[in-house]
Parts: C-alpha cells; structure tokens; sequence
C-alpha cells in the first residue's frame, strides 16, 4: 500500500492533508518521492528552525541516541539542566524552566501556575484567566478552552471553568475582577492571522497587571526562538511576562515544550511531571539548536536573512496588489492579507504545484515561516515560484 492508502486506512481523518509526501529535505528546501523539489516558506510551521537536514543537530542527536535516550525526571539530567540554562540566559529574565512536549502541554503548564498562584493567600481564590478572541493556545481540553476561538468549543465539554475572552487588548481591563488571575496573549497572533499586537499597548498592559497582582502569560509557542528576531517576542516588545510557554522552534524537529517562569518556588515535588519532558535526546536538540542560533545571530546572519526575506516580500507584495491588500507580521512570521478569502487556497495549491510551500493563517492571511537559516538564494528561488504561481491564478 503506498503511504496514502495506509494513512487513509489506519490513521483518523484529522488533517486535511495536501496530496506530498516529502523524503528528504537540506536546509529550505524539500524533496518529495517523485524527486520534485519544493523550498519550504513553512518549517513545519514555525518548527524546523534551524533548517531541514541540519547536520550539527543531527549528529548532536545521533551522538545522543548511541548513548542514553531517556532516563526518568527521578534523575539529575545533564542536557535538560543546560538546556534551561541557555534558554534563561537567553530570554534574560530571572526565570526558572519546566519541560514538556508540546505547545499544548507548555500551556497547560503555565495554566497550573497561574491557577496555583491564584490559591497563594488561602483567601478570595483567583482562578479566571483571560485570553484574546482569534487566539490559539492547543488542542488539549484546557487549551482549546483557553483558545478564543467559537468554533473550536463545538464539542468536547464540559470544559474547565475560568476562561474569558477579550475582544482586543483595549478590552482586557474591563474584564478583570477579584477572580482573575492571569492574562494570557501571543504577542503575534499566529493561527488568528499572523496578527502582532501594538507594543505600547502591551507595555500598559504589562504594567496593569503587575499593578494589580495579575499573571501576564505570554505564549510564545510561535514567536518564540527568534522567530521575530529578538530570542522571545516578549524581548522585542520589552516586556517582563511572569510567564513564558516555548515549543515548536525550540527543538528544531524534535518535540520540546518548556514553560519558564519567574515564579521560581511555585511547585514543589509532585506539583507537576511528564514521563518524557525533558529527556535527554529532546533537551540535547534544544542544546544544539541554542548554540546554532547563538551563533547565527550574533554573527548577524539572522538579522541579514530576516532583512533580505522582508524586502523579497515586499517587492512580492508590490507586484501583486491585485490580490493582497497589506504586509503583516514581525520578522520570519509574516504573511499577506488576501482580498478574497476564497483565492487563498488556489494560491496555496498554486504555489505547492509550482515548487513553493506555503501557509494559512485566520480567514485570509497567506504565512510565510521559514526556516530561521534560510539562504539568499533559497529565499529567491522560493518568491521567484510564488511569483510563477499567483501570475498564473
Ligand atoms: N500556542 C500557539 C501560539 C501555537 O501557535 C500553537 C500551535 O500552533 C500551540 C500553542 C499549540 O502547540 P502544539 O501544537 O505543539 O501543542
């Protein structure tokens, strides 16, 4: 049977999957099992980092996986205490980390902080956490509460008590009351359109908060790991988040998620756990992705790729405003506005078939997240097919 048919017979329908299958990938670009060869504007959204095929990471992993790939949290773990140190140091905030798997679980990890604050006094208990509508938070009972999206709580309830939406930032304040615990914001708004938020407004908001002994959580699943530029989203906007939940870039493939926090006391042994966070092969590629990036952007390389994508899209953009009504986002997390909502999947499909892949973001947005290490040639290669491809619509 081939890949398709399997998939189809033994898999649940939970994807709408594009007809590829890739086979092998270096850095940007993608083959798949007829030899047809793609550059990836994607990552695996947000996730591939450091590019496909990396060689230092592969081979910090394979040197890894010949010696010891997992030995349980009961244990001192040497790559899992350096990896919170990096990423620490890395954030320069005073904090502490926890490992997980994913963004879902890293989440719910800064959930059961925040929920575990709001019982410190034994008095009027806080538990209410408010998030922003068109935010996306997991796929998990909790985080899919936590996500301000409608349509994502048809099914599955009862869910946990506790979540409130704000319509924007301006709503936030408004909603607070003796209950509330934490605020929760992705500083981009990724899955809800690649959507950055007004950094004076964030600032108010952050000193809000601390004024009224309110959380800020800041998910960082997407914009995290420099994805923006600076380490955290959080950097860039000059903020200091209580909170902070780190996944998809942070192992460069591998599954990561971390919440770091400056709450460094909160939890005590027991409070929380996971069989796999933090083992030895996931904090090595968080290691090994750290030090890459570390060096990608102090030799200014990072810098130079974010510039010279940002200007390749906006002479994309400029050609094409026919079909694209505004430039959005921070740093390698952008996209374009579509006029019509119902042209974005055939540019989707264009591009795919004319060696481009490319994403969606909300209703109308078409996102772009490649790989942070993406080259020049990579970047010109992939506009020049996306050209090709919205021309031919
Ligand atoms: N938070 C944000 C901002 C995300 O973009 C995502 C995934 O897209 C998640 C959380 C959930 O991450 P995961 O799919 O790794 O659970």
């Amino acid at each position: 049977m081939t890949t398709k048919e399997l998939d189809n017979k033994y898999v649940l329908p939970t994807y709408a999957r594009a007809d590829v299958e890739f086979v092998s990938g270096k850095n940007a670009r993608l083959f798949d099992v007829n030899g047809k060869e793609y550059i990836d504007f994607t990552s695996g959204i947000a996730v591939v980092s450091v590019g496909h095929g990396n060689e230092r990471l592969s081979n910090a992993l394979c040197a890894q996986i010949k010696n010891v790939v997992h030995m349980s949290n009961l244990y001192y773990i040497a790559p899992q205490a350096r990896a919170a140190e990096k990423l620490v140091k890395a954030s320069g905030y005073d904090m502490k980390c926890f490992f997980g798997n994913s963004g879902a679980e890293a989440n719910e990890g800064a959930i059961k902080i925040a929920r575990k604050y709001g019982e410190k006094d034994g008095q009027v208990k806080k538990y209410k956490i408010i998030t922003l509508d068109h935010s996306f938070h997991g796929r998990t009972i909790t985080t899919v509460k936590a996500t301000g999206q409608e349509s994502m709580h048809n099914y599955f309830g009862p869910f946990p008590d506790g979540f409130v939406y704000a319509k924007n930032i301006d709503e936030i304040e408004s909603l607070v009351d003796d209950h509330t615990v934490a605020v929760m914001i992705e500083l981009v708004q990724g899955e809800g359109g690649v959507q950055p938020q007004d950094k004076e407004k964030v600032q108010a908001l952050a000193k809000f908060l601390k004024s009224k002994d309110i959380l800020l959580i800041v998910d960082e699943v997407q914009t995290g790991v420099y994805r923006t530029g600076k380490f955290l989203a959080s950097n860039l906007y000059e903020i200091e988040p209580d909170i902070v939940s780190l996944a998809k870039g942070v192992g460069g493939g591998v599954p990561v998620g971390v919440v770091m926090t400056t709450l460094k006391d909160i939890f005590g042994a027991g409070d929380h756990g996971s069989t796999f966070g933090g083992n030895y092969l996931s904090t090595t590629a968080v290691c090994e992705v750290m030090d890459i990036l570390d060096e990608y952007v102090s030799s200014g390389n990072l810098e130079i790729s974010m510039l010279f994508f940002d200007k390749a899209l906006e002479k994309f953009y400029n050609a094409h405003k026919n079909i694209f009504t505004e430039k959005v986002g921070l740093g390698m997390m952008c996209g374009l506005r579509v006029k019509d909502a119902d042209t974005l999947a055939k540019i989707i499909n264009s591009a795919r078939e004319n060696g481009v892949m490319v994403l969606k973001a909300g209703r109308n947005t078409l996102r772009l997240l490649p790989p942070l290490t993406i080259t020049k040639e990579e970047i010109d290669e992939g506009f020049k097919r996306l050209n090709i491809a919205v021309s031919g619509l």
